[in-house]
């Protein structure tokens, strides 16, 4: 069998921020074939279209097509001739750019007659004039088109022309915003489709038109079936290229090199998805093998204290670095003061705080493979001699992933590189049950896209939290196998704890851990009795908790005494604890799950309210102080 050639990968200038200069730049230094030139990005070029053919073709660049042009079919004398001149000074720019293909929409005129074959006999014109060129003329239905707003009316059009320079254009969006059935396009001839355009959305309701101008995003970032849509396109036997065509607020204030970089990586992802090309599976995972902190000589003191208090105890420090593992339970925390290490380099930026997480995993090199081939390449520091060389990739934020496959010799990274202190000990806290993360305004799609398709994570729901100052967004991304749990945390707002965390830490980062016990009142009255404290928890919200829950009196009293939240869902119950903060920087949470699947986000309400205040009394105390 040969094997086909690949497609084209193209992206719409209009998808990326910046001058077309800065556009075409990021897709060529990201890796595109082509772009599709979006004409009002010409409009404001300071420049002619042989310009920018001229900068494309030093960047290696193909112009895939020109776009868009709109209103042309089916209307009235005298817009019908005016239509075609208009036409002619397209094709004169086309030929200046240099590219052979222009995507025609469906018109959306309320002149515009109801009436196929006019729309056929008008595009066939603009064709034959087009291919008198050696131009090709390009057709799509969009979704909100006057009277062509499906991809069969389109095609219907098409035919009925039957003109060689006249073929469809596709856009997943267009199709999939209307639950319109795709499976017929791999029914088509494929050398009669010329031009394919990826975007996915979140399902919403709301008009086709809003949705698809403020809320598109890249394959994989949303909830449509765009794999399936491009599974079925490609049956029909289509070679051209595959390009992404996103309008959405977040791009267009986000660098083009970043869009660009997501862009790609999901048009790998969904070509993969869709049996077009081959990546390898992602890894099976095995929960989290460490959590490892930035920290300096004095940070470390005061967390070592602060981890004492939750039980944890120094079971161990690195051969060769200034860097100590803390245990309990199945939970690693590796504190590390090295000096000129990706550490280190973390602390500057951040002060102490989580630097990198560990998962275990089936397979670490298949798992970086296909990190690699999805624009993420591996990670490596400087290791001493003898040591395991522990294979990474880097997140967006920069926070190192270390993969900790099973070794071929059976030792365990701690026992290769770490003089481990035994201990017995009678563990109250077990492992680590979810690491939540904020994130950078607008980044959450490009988070989402990272977890899922270097790892194969699925989004869960999206909660809204209210924030005392605002909202916060959370979507957790879950391992299939349920041990890796992350929430990420979004806020529009400077002023909540997400967006004042974002702010204050220069970026994105871990902003709590939860470690998981099987018995949380004994977890918490054992840390009371270290001294460790929890997070006050104000009573009206035990009286509430008896309204909503029914809870009998002892049981009240037990998570009142002890300030534990409380929630349940229909799998079951949780109970949890918030500790104070260390540095402002992140907390720890105490979770007891009994089958409860989600994370506690009722009750994250009434902990932002009251970090806020505890925020608010400490600004109070230091302007006292000031006075
Ligand atoms: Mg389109
Ligand atoms: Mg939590």
């Amino acid at each position: 069998m040969s094997t086909p050639t690949p497609h084209l990968r193209s992206i719409a200038t209009v998808s990326l921020s910046g001058s077309l200069a800065e556009k075409l730049e990021a897709a060529a230094v990201i890796g595109f074939d082509g772009v599709e030139i979006f004409e009002n990005d010409l409009l404001t070029f300071d420049g002619s279209p042989a310009d920018v053919r001229r900068i494309a073709e030093d960047l290696g660049l193909a112009i895939t097509i020109f776009q868009p042009f709109r209103d042309f079919e089916a209307m009235p004398e005298p817009q019908r001739r005016r239509n075609l001149d208009r036409a002619e000074r397209k094709f004169d720019v086309m030929q200046a750019l240099g590219t052979d293909l222009v995507l025609v929409c469906s018109s959306i005129h309320p002149a515009t007659l109801d009436d196929p074959a006019r729309a056929a006999a008008d595009l066939a014109e603009m064709a034959e004039r087009a291919g008198a060129r050696g131009l090709r003329v390009g057709y799509e239905a969009l979704a909100w088109g006057r009277h062509t707003s499906r991809w069969r009316q389109a095609w219907d059009i098409v035919q009925r022309a039957g003109h060689p320079a006249l073929g469809l254009i596709v856009d997943s969006f267009h199709t999939l915003c209307l639950d319109d059935d795709f499976a017929g396009l791999a029914d088509l001839p494929g050398e009669r489709i010329f031009f394919v355009q990826l975007a996915d959305g979140p399902r919403l309701s709301m008009d086709p038109l809003s949705w698809s101008r403020h809320f598109r995003n890249l394959p994989g970032q949303g909830q449509l079936d765009v794999a399936g849509f491009l599974r079925a396109t490609l049956a029909s036997g289509y070679q051209g290229p595959l390009s992404l065509e996103i309008f959405n607020d977040d791009f267009r204030a986000a660098p083009a090199r970043l869009t660009a970089r997501d862009g790609l990586r999901s048009l790998i992802l969904v070509e993969a998805e869709a049996g077009a090309a081959t990546l390898p599976p992602p890894p099976r995972f095995d929960g989290v093998e460490f959590l490892e902190f930035a920290v300096d000589a004095e940070a470390r003191a005061r967390l070592c204290a602060f981890l004492a208090s939750l039980g944890f105890r120094h079971a161990g420090s690195h051969r060769s670095k200034d860097v100590e593992l803390w245990r309990q339970g199945r939970i690693n925390l590796v504190l590390n003061a090295e000096p000129d290490s990706a550490a280190s380099e973390h602390f500057q930026l951040h002060g102490a705080s989580v630097c990198a997480m560990a998962l275990r995993v089936d397979d670490a090199g298949a798992a970086l493979t296909r990190a690699n081939a999805l624009l993420s390449p591996p990670w490596q520091e400087r290791i001493g001699s003898g040591e395991r060389q522990i294979p990474a990739v880097r997140v967006p934020d920069g926070t190192l992933i270390y993969l900790i496959g099973p070794d071929p010799s059976g030792r365990t990274i701690w026992e290769d590189d770490f003089d481990l202190i035994p201990a017995d000990a009678d563990d109250a806290l077990t492992s680590i049950d979810h690491i939540a993360q904020s994130l950078p305004t607008g980044r959450m799609d490009g988070f989402v896209l990272f977890y899922r398709a270097i790892f194969g994570f699925e989004p869960a729901q999206v909660w809204e939290i209210p924030d005392p100052y605002g909202l916060i967004r959370s979507r957790a991304m879950l391992s299939p196998d349920g041990t890796i749990r992350l929430p990420l945390n979004i806020s529009e707002s400077r002023e909540t704890a997400t967006g004042r965390f974002v702010s204050a830490y220069s970026g994105a980062g871990v902003h709590h851990i939860a470690l998981a016990t099987g018995d949380i009142h004994c977890a918490v009255d054992a840390m009371l009795a270290r001294g460790g404290t929890l997070l006050p928890i104000p009573e009206n919200y035990y009286d509430d908790l008896a309204a909503r829950h029914g809870l009998d009196d002892a049981t009240l009293e037990a998570l009142r005494a002890r300030n534990l939240l409380y929630d349940r869902d229909e799998h079951g119950e949780f109970i949890h604890a918030y500790t104070e903060a260390f540095d402002d920087r992140f907390f720890c949470e105490i979770v007891e799950r009994r089958g409860y699947q989600g994370f506690g986000a009722v009750n994250a309400t009434v902990r932002l309210a009251v970090q806020a205040q505890r925020r608010e009394a400490r600004r109070g105390v230091a302007r006292m102080a000031s006075m």
